[in-house]
């Protein structure tokens, strides 16, 4: 059975004690204790979350080689440019700006540009109807 650290936590203003309180010493609460695990022992991770990560030892800068991916060509040279020569494989970019600046609409450019890439566009703040309309 692995074995986990437990601490309590008050509801109301979470003071943290180490057994369950009826009352709150903090806040002067009832009743607002709730069990959580907060850390497990270094051997009781389960075997399926380690096998899965790279063995990873420490390296010198020198050492390391670089394995010279190419970058992707996303189909705009500005956008190509500002990311040094076009997106790292496996990299992610955060587009920010100011509201209304044109990110939603240099995505749609992106993702609809014709450089031989399939691309998953994400909103959660535009309805599907409201992308094609600006598509
Ligand atoms: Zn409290």
């Amino acid at each position: 059975m692995a074995k986990v650290k437990k601490a309590y936590f008050c509801k109301e203003c979470g003071y943290e004690a180490p057994k369950w309180m009826g009352r709150c010493p903090a806040c002067g609460e009832w009743n607002t204790f709730t069990e959580e695990i907060v850390a497990r022992e270094s051997g009781s991770v389960p075997a399926a979350m380690t096998s899965a990560l790279p063995r990873s030892t420490p390296q010198r800068v020198g050492e390391i080689r670089s394995n010279d991916r190419p970058r992707l060509d996303l189909g705009n040279a500005e956008v190509n440019r500002v990311l040094g020569g076009g997106l790292v494989p496996g990299s992610l970019v955060l587009l920010g700006g100011e509201p209304g600046i044109g990110k939603s609409t240099l995505s749609l450019q992106i993702a609809l540009a014709d450089n031989g890439l399939k691309t998953l566009y994400v909103s959660g703040e535009e309805s599907a109807e409201q992308i094609k309309m600006r598509a």
